[in-house]
């Protein structure tokens, strides 16, 4: 059998050895005789696996310990109501960055609870860019500033941060969370849904300040809460538990590898590698602007569109899975998050030469 590399943008990829360690513990975790879907939440076994994760990522990610980890459900798309429910109250008002397809869903669900002011935009760049800080229009009553660091579907990233003052941050980092080490302390909120960086759909990741915790109207829906998820150790109903262990599985496999420095290393490695092909050639085309490209969604064209077919059906029979781009945006979309290894970017760029020196 080819070993498959799957470029997909989410759900994606997970570790191999994460795949194995989950196969050999699936019928019974550890000799208590069950499996980990089977266990109570509540019993001994099943919270020292959700603790360990919680600490693991922690390490991984610094944490200070003003902040709170929740292991919610309802992917990103529910943080986009989660987070104006919780903290727009406290001054009726939100500031919102506009950069590609995913920033706009947040926004649109936002308008629903309060005034979005869009404080910055690149859609005058056909978003390939993320706008200048130095150009940001930030308002002083704002309750927060969302952001979207990474865009998976344009391929945009974050160069860094904004400098918003005593505004917290509010960043969907989705897609880009685990990637590198990051300073949790800059950001109010950082959230994201697990199928892309950290293990299978179904959990979402939530890191949130002590003081935006408590915030929300009485109206606003036990579950919707984040002072329900915290005060219950996100285990005021039954969490994701399966999703959860197999996320801590993921953080020890990065812990193994040295953590986020080492990851960081790497990701850059494949990015600049696959980057370097593109722009190498002739024959493909990314219009991100450089210093703002993703390392971890890489979209990019072939000079002629009629070859997509072609190129996606060569790709497929040498392994190389699921590299159509978004219907929004066409071409192709590699996806190389964490669990991708350096060899499947080395394949695909093998591919990428071989066709463009047959069609070019
Ligand atoms: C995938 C994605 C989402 C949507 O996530 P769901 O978990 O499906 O709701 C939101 N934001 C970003 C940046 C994403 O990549």
């Amino acid at each position: 059998m080819t070993r498959v590399f799957n470029f997909s943008a989410g759900p994606a990829m997970l570790p191999t050895e994460v795949i194995e360690q989950a196969r050999q513990e699936m019928p019974d975790w550890h000799g208590s005789g069950m499996s980990v879907m089977e266990m109570s939440h509540r019993g001994k076994e099943f919270m020292s696996i959700a603790e360990q994760a919680e600490q693991d990522l922690r390490d991984l990610l610094a944490i200070p310990d003003n902040y709170r980890v929740l292991f919610l459900q309802g992917g990103a798309s529910q943080q986009f109501a989660m987070v104006p429910l919780n903290l727009m109250g406290r001054s009726g008002k939100a500031d919102y960055a506009n950069t590609g397809a995913w920033s706009k869903k947040a926004i649109a669900e936002g308008r629903r609870y309060g005034e979005v002011h869009v404080c910055a935009s690149s859609e005058d760049d056909g978003f390939n860019s993320v706008p200048d800080f130095a150009e940001w229009e930030l308002s002083k009553d704002a309750a927060y500033v969302h952001i979207t660091p990474n865009e998976t579907i344009g391929g945009v990233e974050y160069p860094g941060l904004p400098d918003t003052g005593d505004v917290p941050i509010v960043a969907d980092m989705s897609s880009t969370i685990l990637s590198r080490p990051i300073d949790v302390s800059r950001y109010g909120i950082i959230y994201a849904g697990a199928q892309k960086n950290v293990g299978p759909a179904g959990l979402t990741l939530v890191i949130v300040r002590d003081d935006l915790i408590g915030q929300a109207a009485d109206s606003v829906p036990a579950m919707l809460n984040y002072k329900t998820h915290a005060d219950a150790g996100s285990m005021y109903n039954t969490p994701p538990t399966y999703a959860w262990y197999l996320a801590g599985l993921v953080f020890q496999w990065i812990k193994r590898r040295g953590g986020l420095e080492t990851m960081g290393d790497i990701n850059r490695r494949k990015a600049e590698k696959l980057y370097a092909a593109i722009d190498g050639s002739d024959f493909y085309a990314n219009p991100v602007r450089p210093e703002h490209r993703s390392w971890m969604n890489v979209p990019f064209t072939l000079k002629d569109p009629a070859l997509d077919p072609l190129f996606l059906e060569g790709a497929a029979e040498r392994g190389l899975k699921t590299l159509k781009g978004h219907r929004s945006v066409g071409g192709m979309r590699a996806s190389i998050y964490n669990a991708m290894p350096e060899e499947g970017v080395d394949a695909l760029i093998a591919y990428m030469d071989e066709f463009a020196k047959q069609h070019g």
